[in-house]
């Protein structure tokens, strides 16, 4: 299935097509007509199957570039997996001019993520606790966020995640969209996706 067949801005699909995405993967052709509508997803999805350009796509969509604020939260259990999860961000925000993504983690010197926080970031990409301590601090505001993303939530729930995850979420609006990727589905997602989410569409391939 082409993406052509998807609401999306020609300028994307151009990039898409530059990107060598030629078609949609199994669960980008699942997940995406409800994420573009604005639905809550809940997807069963490994690494590989293409679920960072899913949620990509769909929070990019999103943003709104001449407002400058945090549109968009992508929560990440690891600063790894947060660095891979900006850089694809990077390659599918190229049709849109000045798109700002910001990185935030744990173990990373706080200074330098200060400095970048003066002018908020379109979009934020991060681990819970180091998230949360910008919040606490009011140097990071989620006022305004339009869509969060709870990437590799199983492995969130495994570290311990789950308290951090709950207080980021309640400085969030309550109207947001919430997307939550896992691979696996143990019984603390299906509360997780209970406490953030409203009648999600679940999607497994
Ligand atoms: P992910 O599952 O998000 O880690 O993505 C796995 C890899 O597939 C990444 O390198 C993406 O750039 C690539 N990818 C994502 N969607 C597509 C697509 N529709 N066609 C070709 N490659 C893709």
């Amino acid at each position: 299935l082409s993406f052509s067949s998807l609401p999306l801005p020609a300028e994307q699909l151009a990039n898409l097509a530059e990107l060598g995405y030629a078609t949609m993967t199994p669960v980008q052709a699942a997940s995406l007509p409800a994420i573009l509508s604005g639905r809550d997803v809940r997807a069963k999805a490994q690494t590989g199957s293409g679920k960072t350009a899913a949620f990509g796509i769909g929070l990019l969509d999103k943003i709104v570039p001449g407002q400058y604020v945090t549109q968009a939260l992508v929560l990440c259990p690891t600063r790894e997996l947060a660095d891979q999860v900006s850089k694809e961000l990077r390659r599918l925000a190229r049709f849109t001019q000045n798109i700002k993504i910001l990185t935030l983690c744990g173990g990373q010197p706080i200074g330098p993520q200060l400095d970048s926080l003066v002018h908020p970031p379109h979009i934020v990409v991060g681990t819970p606790g180091r998230i949360q301590e910008h919040l606490r601090k009011q140097t990071l505001s989620l006022d305004a966020l339009r869509i969060l993303v709870l990437d590799e939530a199983d492995r969130m729930l495994d570290m311990g995640f789950s308290d951090d995850i709950d207080e980021v979420i309640r400085y969030t609006p309550p109207q947001r969209q919430t997307l939550l990727f896992s691979a696996t589905y143990p019984e603390g997602i299906a509360r997780i996706s209970a406490r953030v989410q409203q009648t999600p569409l679940d999607v497994e391939i």
